[in-house]
């Protein structure tokens, strides 16, 4: 074989899959958010090379694919996003790249009267759906059984780590259940910036408040901050939360808006609503976010 055709072959292998020290090349898997990420690579151990696009503090209702992210998406075997049109941007990229390869939304099995369908947002469904953890384990039991159709000699690899990830999933869900309950039933009110925490709210007993719709594509008025204020001040709400992908401009106006009525309320702290923590911290793995999102909760409001 001439050089020039080895050499091609070099930038095909290169391209669909990234070698790691060993020399051995693994498939390359593209996942839009950080917490589907999570999951594929709980799943896959070190047999894949999975990439998230969007990364801490990225609203992935509002992201643009860069020119980078294109490359990556072009060059993986296989993409996983979310779906219910939570990447709001991205839906022609996604279905123009489905044509050549699987493009799987995570959330395609959930039965759809298990979903949250919003008025205010078209009439779609709610695509929050990690909030509620068992959901989310649906979510992860798809993500398993499209990895081991497409990587059939990995499937008993993937189903063995898949089972102990969606065991942890069980433990997470019963542990955050117990921990919303300590707290009385008038407190176990969330108010934040947007509407990300429906799924929380009826998985676990909580009344849900946000400023923004489910899309922070649709802005918040005047009306709605008004709205927000004679309800923390009627219900002596102690805090309101910021969200680590959105901008705190929205929950602001509501906290200068008590003040002018002489009610002070504080900010309860940081939640990770539509995008995880740095990589390498606790709060940068699903769930790891979601348990700082629940001892924040307590914290703030007990
Ligand atoms: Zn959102």
């Amino acid at each position: 074989m001439r050089s020039w055709v080895l050499g091609l072959l070099a930038v095909l292998a290169v391209s669909c899959s990234q070698g790691d020290k060993s020399g051995v090349q693994r498939p390359l898997i593209v996942a839009t958010t950080g917490m589907i990420g999570d999951a594929l690579m709980n799943i896959a151990g070190d047999t894949l090379n999975v990439v998230s696009i969007m990364g801490p503090g990225v609203d992935p209702h509002l992201y643009k694919a860069t020119q980078g992210d294109l490359t990556r998406l072009s060059r993986a075997e296989m993409i996983f996003y979310n779906g219910l049109h939570l990447e709001g941007k991205m839906g022609e990229v996604l279905e123009k790249l489905g044509r050549t390869k699987p493009v799987i939304a995570v959330t395609e099995d959930i039965d759809k009267s298990k979903l949250r369908k919003v008025p205010e947002f078209n009439n779609n469904y709610d695509p929050h759906i990690w909030f509620d953890v068992s959901l989310w384990k649906e979510a992860v039991l798809t993500m398993n059984s499209e990895l081991g159709e497409q990587y059939p000699e990995l499937k008993d690899h993937f189903d063995e780590n898949a089972s102990k990830y969606t065991q942890a999933l069980d433990t997470l869900h019963i542990w955050v259940k117990e921990n919303i309950l300590r707290l009385p039933e008038e407190k176990r009110v969330l108010i934040t910036a947007h509407d990300a925490f429906g799924y929380f709210g009826v998985a676990y007993d909580m009344e849900v408040r946000g400023l923004q719709g489910i899309s922070t594509l649709s802005e918040f008025g005047l009306r709605d901050i008004s709205d927000l204020v004679d309800y923390i001040v009627d219900n002596k709400i102690k805090a309101v939360f910021v969200e680590t992908s959105v901008s705190e401009r929205a929950i602001n106006a509501v906290v200068e808006g008590c003040k002018e009525r002489g009610f002070p309320i504080k900010i309860g702290g940081n939640l990770y609503s539509d995008a995880m923590g740095n990589p390498g911290t606790e709060e940068g793995t699903y769930i790891g976010m979601v348990k700082s999102n629940v001892i924040t909760i307590y914290e703030s409001l007990k």
